[in-house]
């Protein structure tokens, strides 16, 4: 292309590979640009693995749940036996350090060797950027007290709400490696009525999809791709085309959980990626989903006697210094959902 061409179309002298993944013109439009998509997509169900199949030495038992809200731990929900338990995120209702507590207290209850968890959009207390420039919106809209939460993590030791986390491995925009297994965990989704982990559709979330390694085995986040698992009760599609896109033609990783869209619980597969929508609670904020199992083979030279490796942090070094505060434009009035939008709601808890 020449450059004089290149410079016109605001792409400098880089050049676009073909297979370089770019914000699609429709991103803001999920739900039409699904109808346009899905002709020449791959979606077909999965049945569950039957969580009584027997574990085998050489694959890692994977246990899947999301979007517990604040229940599993008080209604005791059997949770099948496996190595590793994975929870895609919204542990809590509103981020609370009392509702941490009680989940973290429930995991270490639990058997399974690997607990690896990420936030959702309700972990509010979680998103520190939210934290740090939206205390007032805390406030007024979720009745949040930023000031008594940092009191009583205080009180606690402790300097943020995920470090009450102590049973597990908690990732946001970072991998770890389990028995040769690479599980990359992001919080972030679609904005979706000015919750936590919300950015605007396209580019914002493709920054953060970049940050996923191309070996990625396991992929957790909290929000779906668009196509899989991200129908809502009205028929809207609430899932991200920049994830699907970083998925089917970068990452290819062997399993995608999340969870975000209750009724869209369920696994597909577009015969690469197998997609499980593990959200735990139905629509009605319900824990009726049962957890979804699956099992990862043991890649050459290791054995589930392995332990967890560090948690490598993928965000850029800015990133970890500003604490994400290039979000302060975020805006706070989004809280209710538009109607008439190409989107679904999420917070049917406070109708
Ligand atoms: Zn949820």
């Amino acid at each position: 292309m020449a450059s004089a061409v290149k410079r016109l179309l605001g792409l400098g002298d880089r050049e676009v590979k073909s297979d370089e993944i770019t914000v699609d013109p429709l991103t803001n439009r999920p739900t039409h640009l699904w109808s346009k998509m899905k002709v020449k997509q791959k979606v077909k169900k999965v049945e569950a693995l039957d969580p009584n199949t027997p574990i085998a030495d050489d694959k890692l038992r994977c246990v899947c749940i999301s979007d517990t809200h604040a229940q599993i731990e008080h209604r005791n929900l059997a949770i099948p036996p496996g190595d590793v338990l994975i929870h895609a995120g919204d542990i809590t209702n509103v981020g609370m350090p009392k509702e941490l507590i009680q989940f973290n207290d429930y995991l270490g209850t639990q058997p399974h060797r690997y607990k690896v968890v990420i936030a959702g959009n309700h972990d509010l207390t979680m998103d520190d950027d939210m934290v740090m420039h939206q205390a007032d919106y805390l406030r007024n809209f979720f009745r949040v007290d930023v000031g008594a939460v940092r009191k009583s993590l205080q009180e606690m030791g402790v300097s943020k709400p995920r470090d009450l986390l102590s049973n597990c491995t908690y990732l946001e925009d970072a991998y770890v490696i389990i028995c040769g297994v690479k599980v990359y965990g992001s919080p972030w989704q679609p904005e979706f009525g000015g919750w936590g982990f919300n950015l605007p559709r396209g580019e914002r979330c493709l920054e953060k999809w970049n940050m996923i390694p191309d070996d990625t085995d396991i992929l957790i986040t909290h929000g779906p791709p668009i196509g899989h698992g991200d129908s809502c009760f009205d028929g809207q599609k609430a899932g991200c085309v920049e994830l699907l896109n970083t998925i089917q033609k970068r990452v290819k990783p062997k399993f995608h959980v999340f969870g975000h869209i209750h009724e869209g619980y369920g696994i597909t597969t577009d015969d690469v990626t197998t997609y499980i929508n593990a959200s735990t609670c139905t629509l009605r904020y319900k824990p009726d989903h049962p957890p979804i199992v699956f099992d990862f083979p043991l890649p050459d030279g290791h054995t589930k006697d392995e332990a967890i490796g560090q948690i490598v942090s993928c965000r850029p070094i800015e990133d970890h210094v500003n604490n994400g505060s290039e979000n302060t434009d975020m805006e706070c009035d989004t809280v209710e959902p538009d109607r008439d939008s190409d989107e679904c709601s999420d917070n049917v808890v406070f109708q």
